[in-house]
């Protein structure tokens, strides 16, 4: 398989060689130049890992097989996911199920790429001799899951901007609290899209990022986006009550990650429709609805309750257009070239998402408060703002009477504030994280200052 870029200028590269990279050379993302065809027939009834290995397969066909089986076998275990089934899929009721896919170490569904993602890119820098340094920033979930998966890789050292004060108390705990040599815990004054744009000017600095091996494990990191496409294969084959049925998946978004993967195991084969839910930042809904995609300033980002959804623009969705434009980079270039100049595209059409059966939709923060609410009265459980988004949404598609599957995104646990603003009291910690709060935590503040932040590395590198 070869990975071309968005952008139609960088040389087209091996699957080894896009997992250790973030953006590709002329600032495009890389896409696969083809998407292999799955057999769904056959699938069904396997196991998580077998359909890890069948998805992941034809995309990292430069990875030996053993290799490839060892790395799934060894990450998608009942240990670390808490079940033998890694993503279970819970019906709520007949026509309506819930998707977990927050039961890895750090309780989100990051965790069911990033494990995996980590341990093949160490695989790809021992066969070289060679180390990484990852530079990525966080919202709250990508940086712990990120940590967790690092934790203990020799190749890999990491170091993940956060905003202060900006994330719950839970994910400050999980990932500041991490004590390993490897970790490096930048805690940024400002927002997240300030530490994402400090990221993007780091690496937009050739030298510096070939200097320093800079690496990337945010959703646009390709490795991520397929091994998140499994989880949807999985989901469907139990879901569907015949193989070709149609299935909705409510997709909570933020960055487009999670959806782009519902898209590809689409394109794929997958005979899905995917509803692309945001709370009220929604630059992706507007997409789809208008044609329009206009980028928010960092003051129009309204702080929420499901913060891995409060974005100004969605790093992905230059794959989507792509696809969209029939893959004819120069358009993709224009596009993006309007909008860093006046800060929107009109895509010219309305329902754009309509040739692959994306449609979307936006919540409100009292929605999402109804919606924990009504969840817990009427099924008993709690689920997390994040999720609730998707919930609403998705309640709102069964009238078509296929089924819908909400993709659980994280747990409740992690936004205690707002599940007890919602129910009145706080949902359960699971065991195991009991004691993170007693545990000091590891940090550095610094600037959102690119030359700052090369000089912590540059400090930091042996
Ligand atoms: C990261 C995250 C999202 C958004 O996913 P994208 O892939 O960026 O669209 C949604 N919910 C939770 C809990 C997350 O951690």
């Amino acid at each position: 398989m070869r990975y071309i870029s968005t952008r139609g200028k960088a040389d087209p590269k091996a699957f080894k060689d896009i997992l250790l990279e973030g953006l590709a050379s002329d600032g495009g993302l890389y896409m696969p130049e083809t998407y292999p065809q799955m057999d769904l027939n056959s699938l069904k009834g396997a196991s998580y890992t077998d359909v890890a290995l069948s998805v992941l397969a034809p995309f990292a066909d430069d990875v030996p097989f053993w290799v490839l089986r060892n790395i799934v076998t060894e990450t998608y275990t009942a240990d670390n996911f808490c079940s033998r089934d890694i993503a279970p899929l819970k019906w709520l009721e007949p026509g309506l199920a819930l998707l977990q896919l927050a039961n890895g170490p750090t309780l989100a569904f990051k965790d069911l790429a990033l494990q995996p993602l980590a341990a093949l890119m160490e695989y790809a820098l021992e066969e070289k001799s060679e180390n990484l340094n990852i530079l990525g920033a966080t919202s709250g979930d990508t940086g712990s899951a990120a940590a967790y998966a690092v934790r203990g890789k020799e190749c890999l050292r990491l170091f993940m901007l956060s905003p202060y004060g900006r994330m719950s108390r839970f994910q400050q705990m999980q990932m500041y609290t991490l004590n390993e040599p490897n970790i490096h815990n930048l805690v940024v004054n400002g927002t997240f899209d300030d530490c994402q744009a400090v990221v993007k000017e780091v690496n937009a600095d050739a030298d510096f990022k070939k200097q320093y091996k800079l690496g990337a494990v945010n959703s646009i990191n390709w490795a991520r986006i397929a091994a998140q496409v499994v989880y949807y294969v999985y989901a469907y084959l139990k879901a569907a009550k015949r193989v070709g049925d149609k299935v909705v998946f409510a997709v909570p978004s933020g960055n487009f990650g999670n959806a782009l993967s519902a898209y590809i195991a689409k394109r794929m084969g997958l005979p899905i429709a995917i509803v692309v839910c945001t709370n009220e930042n929604d630059v992706l809904d507007e997409f789809f609805r208008t044609g329009i995609y206009r980028v928010r300033k960092g003051v129009e980002v309204k702080v929420t309750s499901s913060p891995s959804m409060d974005i100004a623009a969605a790093s992905n969705f230059e794959r989507l257009i792509f696809d969209l434009v029939e893959r004819d980079p120069r358009v993709v270039i224009a596009a993006w070239e309007e909008l860093s100049k006046n800060g929107e595209f009109d895509f010219g059409q309305l329902d754009a998402g309509a040739p692959y059966d994306i449609t979307s939709s936006s919540t409100t923060e009292e929605e999402v408060l109804d919606t924990i609410r009504k969840v817990h009265d009427k099924y008993k459980i709690i689920i997390d703002p994040h999720t609730a988004v998707a919930m609403k949404i998705g309640e709102d598609y069964r009238q078509f009477g296929y089924p819908v599957v909400v993709a659980e995104t994280a747990q409740p646990a992690k936004f205690a504030d707002t599940i007890r603003e919602a129910l009145g009291f706080e949902a359960p910690v699971p065991a195991g994280y009991e004691g993170l709060a007693d545990l000091p935590e590891h940090t550095t503040r610094i600037d959102p200052d690119a030359a700052a932040v090369k000089e912590f590395i540059a400090a930091h590198v042996n």
